[in-house]
């Protein structure tokens, strides 16, 4: 079976509840498969019995693959999924029971702000103030403090049809369509499981054993489910490591990992992952972190190349050198697929994108969508189409309706039958109807000003400048931004560097009009989609958790954009640490050669100069071999941005909020500072139907 001793012992230990608890690459993952099919191949319980969780749904496909090849008695069987997918699966079968019918339908983020839309805009809830994200979030706050309740009050289809407020107006129209969010998929079953004998009877009796994988991140909800589940037995198996829960942030909460009282505790200490130096590096960085149980990893494999700090001069350049790097690797025999690009944050990957396209590297973007083809992306583009041309048809549709303009599936209808009688493209049609009744509205007539506007500044303002003031008057830049599209923003920003770069590029041959753009553009667009498996892999470091690679580059490994400093002021030493196991977890991705880049130049956000990740001085100087010209001013550079940030977030700290200041409260909902008692430090705080006085820890900021 090719185990060592210890996770040969957590194999066969079946019985009762057993923990591992091991850092990256020791084998926690391959100790699952294997204990699966030592459970259905030696003990001879049936995979219909058994219920192994995997974090992702593309890590539970590759647990099926790999106990498809140990298991022999043939079928392995559904319940090999993650937590949510083990939800959907037994409501279908027992949701009947509350009445909900068997194809409930299950809604994403999405979704869920159609619907918050929907129901603020009933109560008169100013979007501008609150976000459809931060009504979601309240809601989720509100489900989550007594979640039986919520669906006892709200949810079932006998409960009261009076809507109070939005919350339970939004929990209304949740339950007219039968939509379960993902939290309610945990809260359904749970509900299932408590209030119907037989459902509970039936499940304890048909699950036997559980195992899960990435426990450490799991909610509280998750683990309830869990004991829940194995209430009969208790046969439990969990697997996990402290040093990578990167999900605190959206609630899960490693602790109870490390507090479970197990029968059985095994340590896994043996890596088989990486070479020494990596591994060194990592441990390094991860003992940064006060908060931790510390453990120790070994490997007996040998080095190979020393891991690399890369410095570039732009980001253009780390691009073009990770490009050039995997070119040559490839010629001298590595294959595309040994590759991976880890990024903080989705933006970074636009640069390496242009710099692989460049040099015809087959990449694929992960559980990601390639830059160019991202929603805000296009958007824009297709702007920027229409303001070159009539004739854009397939663009006009995206943006005529986008910010909302009233004009409705029935107006594009009508238009359509018209540019198709009148041989003419929408746009046309648009401008020589005007005046009909049906497209007489000052939205459409702002619209055509605003196409015209934008085509009188072409030849005059750059295409980045053309494009900025597009977002500011359409408004588009605004939608993204009262719906706190983070994400969003920042791959808004991020194109108009692209278009600076090509503008730069183009300044001497004087083509950096918006024609030539938009054709080159459509080059990336485009780009080659064979189906080739081998490809070099790009993806954000949370969706890089379990996955190992023969070669890994960290990229963007700029003070302020990883660590995030977002994340620290808002979470303070949490944020930080959580950002730290981040960094753990990317290093310990890779196996052979690790490669750990940024560059200099601007921020985008603010214009302020990039300093080297406070990650890369963590490591002794020595330890990393640096490529490119590192000038010390720059190291310093960093200890002078981590330290003003700390001076920030301590005199942050000791500042009471102003009266007037407006913050939300899990169970009272929002409210206003009115008063500070400093002996107490607690705010008086006035919410609705009450005044209070709290703590500031149970506050959030709005
Ligand atoms: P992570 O914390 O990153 O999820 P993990 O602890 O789950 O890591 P695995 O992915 O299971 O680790 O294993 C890491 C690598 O080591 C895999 O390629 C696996 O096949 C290999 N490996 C694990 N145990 C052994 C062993 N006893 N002999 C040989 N190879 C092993
Ligand atoms: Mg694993």
């Amino acid at each position: 079976m090719n185990l060592n001793t210890r996770q040969q012992q957590a194999v066969e230990a079946t019985e009762g509840r057993v923990r591992v608890i091991a850092g990256a690459g020791s084998g926690k993952t391959r100790v699952l498969a294997h204990r699966y099919a030592f459970l259905a191949n030696e003990v001879g319980i049936s995979p219909g019995n058994i219920l192994c969780l995997t974090f992702t749904n593309k890590a539970a496909q590759e647990m099926k693959r790999r106990i498809s090849t140990m298991v022999d008695r043939g079928s392995v069987n559904d319940f090999i999924c993650t937590i949510h997918s083990f939800c959907a699966k037994f409501l279908r079968k027992e949701i009947y029971r509350i009445g909900y019918p068997r194809n409930f339908t299950i809604i994403d983020e999405e979704d869920g702000k159609a619907l918050a839309r929907q129901a603020m805009q009933e109560f008169g809830i100013d979007r501008r103030k609150t976000t459809a994200e931060r009504f979601l979030k309240s809601v989720a706050a509100y489900k989550g403090y007594e979640p039986m309740q919520y669906i006892q009050k709200h949810l079932l289809p006998c409960s009261s049809s009076e809507a109070p407020d939005a919350t339970v107006r939004y929990l209304r129209l949740q339950l007219k369509q039968f939509a379960l969010d993902y939290d309610d998929l945990l809260y359904f079953t749970l509900y299932i499981l408590q209030h119907f004998d037989d459902a509970r009877k039936y499940w304890t009796e048909k699950i036997n054993y559980v195992m899960v994988d990435e426990v450490q991140d799991c909610t509280g909800d998750d683990w309830k489910l869990l004991h829940a589940i194995t209430e009969n037995h208790g046969n439990l198996f969990v697997v996990g490591d402290p040093d990578q829960a990167i999900y605190e942030w959206r609630g899960a909460n490693p602790k109870i990992f490390v507090d479970f009282k197990a029968h059985t505790d095994i340590i896994l200490n043996e890596n088989y992952r990486s070479t020494p130096d990596i591994l060194e590096v990592a441990n390094h960085i991860i003992e940064h972190n006060h908060n931790r149980v510390k453990k120790e990893l070994f490997t007996v494999k040998l080095n190979e190349r020393q891991v690399v700090h890369l410095h570039a001069k732009s980001d253009k350049e780390e691009a073009a050198f990770i490009a050039s790097r995997i070119d040559d690797a490839v010629k001298e025999g590595m294959g595309y697929g040994d590759f991976a690009i880890l990024y903080r944050s989705s933006f970074l990957s636009r640069q390496i994108e242009q710099s692989l396209l460049k040099l015809h590297i087959p990449y694929s973007v992960w559980g990601g969508v390639r830059f160019f083809e991202r929603k805000e992306i296009k958007d824009v583009l297709s702007y920027l189409r229409i303001v070159a041309t009539d004739n854009d048809d397939l663009s006009f549709r995206r943006i005529i309706n986008l910010p909302a303009r009233k004009f409705g599936d029935a107006s594009l209808k009508a238009l359509s039958a018209i540019a198709e009688e009148e041989d003419t493209s929408l746009m046309t049609a648009l401008r020589n109807h005007i005046d009909d009744k049906r497209f007489s509205k000052p939205t459409l007539r702002n619209f055509l000003k605003l196409i015209d506007d934008a085509r009188a500044r072409v030849g005059i303002m750059p295409v980045s400048e053309l494009t900025d003031w597009i977002l500011k008057e359409s408004g588009l830049g605004d939608l993204y931004r009262t719906d706190e599209e983070e994400e969003r923003l920042e791959n808004l920003t991020e194109l108009i560097n692209s278009m600076k770069e090509f503008e730069e590029g183009r300044i001497d041959e004087g083509d950096a009009d918006l024609t030539s753009y938009l054709q080159e553009i459509a080059l990336y667009t485009n780009a080659d989609r064979s189906n080739d498996s081998e490809r070099v892999r790009m993806m954000t470091i949370h969706q890089s958790k379990g996955l190992e690679f023969p070669e890994v580059f960290v990229i963007g490994l700029t003070e302020g954009i990883f660590p995030n400093h977002r994340a620290i002021r808002e979470r303070r030493q949490d944020g930080e640490e959580e950002e730290r196991r981040l960094m753990y977890v990317a290093v310990t991705r890779a196996e052979r050669m690790l490669w750990l880049c940024e560059s200099e130049g601007y921020m985008n956000e603010n214009g302020a100069l990039k300093f080297p990740s406070r990650f890369l001085s963590e490591v002794p100087e020595g330890m990393l071999r640096v490529e490119g010209k590192l000038d010390p001013v720059l190291k310093a550079g960093t200890a002078g941005l981590v330290s003003m940030l700390n001076q920030e977030l301590c005199e942050d700290g000791e500042k009471p909020w102003d009266n007037g200041t407006r913050v939300s409260h899990k169970i009272f909902g929002e409210g206003v500072i009115e008063g500070y008692d400093a002996s107490a430090k607690s705010y008086k705080v006035r919410f609705n139907a009450s005044t209070r006085n709290l703590l500031p820890h149970v506050l959030t900021r709005l």
